[in-house]
């Protein structure tokens, strides 16, 4: 494809995205913005964009392509100023949030206007952050949640995922609510309770200096999430606030569940557990 991408916010997952769409198209022009002047230079040296924006309005002007690959919060702030800039008439905005649900509601704005937005997830990252951590095949082979509106069209579909084929995602379109369900049980969820690991190994590392030096292994395998940029998932917690809040209680009877079937030494009850999380795990593709 030939035309114009604006990528706001140049990160892990901005500059992975720009690094793919310039493999698979590479006439295209590509500049970028980013709040942090010297991660833009960085994207700039590393050639992940061929040009530093000044500013918002300036670069999406003559964009084909806008993503929004910033904190959740940033990209609602930003969606809603897009919507009062001149923006091309047949423009696609998307973004890389990790939730939709809130980011759906502020691009009302957007689709008011006549702008056409997908939100978009591609599902893969690191605990990595910055221009410098981007890589082009970060998203090859994994999926990529798509969330259009109602009333979207198919060929704008299209054209945002020929935009990205570079990326060799698998790409599946989702409601923005189911979109939050899913990532709430596989993903957000998961990073809460592997910082609550990391949270608890701290508070007993206090008393018992071991417990870091043997932190090694499995415990460090599960709790890997953990390293993650903590702004980003405040980010999440706060905007997927209500599967959240779901899932914890569920958790919650769970763990009082196993607590009680320890207590009680239920030999059969505790075998049932592990046994049913190790079918259920096991069968996963
Ligand atoms: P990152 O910290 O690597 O990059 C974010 C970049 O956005 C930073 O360079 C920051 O300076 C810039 N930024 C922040 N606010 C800005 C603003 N108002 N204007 C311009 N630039 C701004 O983070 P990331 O991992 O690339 O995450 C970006 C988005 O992708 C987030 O919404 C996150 O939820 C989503 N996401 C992350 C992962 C992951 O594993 N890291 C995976 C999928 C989706």
């Amino acid at each position: 494809m030939n035309g114009n991408v604006c990528v706001i916010g140049l990160g892990l997952i901005g500059g992975s995205l720009a690094m793919a769409i310039k493999h698979e198209h590479p006439d295209v022009n590509i500049v970028g913005f980013d709040r942090d002047d010297n991660n833009a230079h960085l994207a700039k040296i590393l050639g992940i964009i061929d040009e530093i924006t000044p500013s918002i309005e300036w670069g999406v002007q003559e964009a084909d392509l806008i993503i929004l690959a910033v904190p959740v919060n940033e990209t609602e702030r930003i969606i809603a100023e897009l919507a009062n800039m001149n923006l091309k008439k047949d423009c696609i905005v998307t973004d890389a949030g990790s939730t939709k649900g809130s980011v759906a509601r502020a691009a009302a704005g957007l689709l008011d206007k006549g702008i056409t937005f997908i939100g978009g997830h591609p599902m893969a990252g690191s605990h990595k952050s910055g221009a410098g951590a981007a890589k082009r095949q970060l998203f090859e082979n994994a999926f990529y949640l798509l969330t259009p509106a109602e009333g979207i069209l198919d060929s704008d579909i299209n054209r945002l995922k020929e935009w990205l084929k570079g990326t060799n995602a698998n790409f599946l379109l989702v409601t923005p609510d189911n979109h939050d369900l899913l990532t709430g049980v596989i993903s957000h969820f998961p990073h809460i309770i592997a910082s609550g690991l990391v949270k608890q190994a701290e508070h007993y590392s206090t008393r018992n200096p071991l417990v870091s030096r043997l932190a090694a292994g499995g415990f460090r395998d599960i709790t890997r999430i953990a390293s993650s940029s903590p702004e980003m998932w405040r980010d999440i917690l706060i905007h997927n606030k209500s599967v959240l809040v779901e899932l914890m209680d569920n958790w919650i009877d769970e763990m009082l569940q196993v607590k009680d079937l320890i207590t009680s030494e239920d030999r059969v009850g505790i075998y049932r557990f592990f046994q049913e999380a190790k079918e259920f795990r096991d069968d996963l593709p």
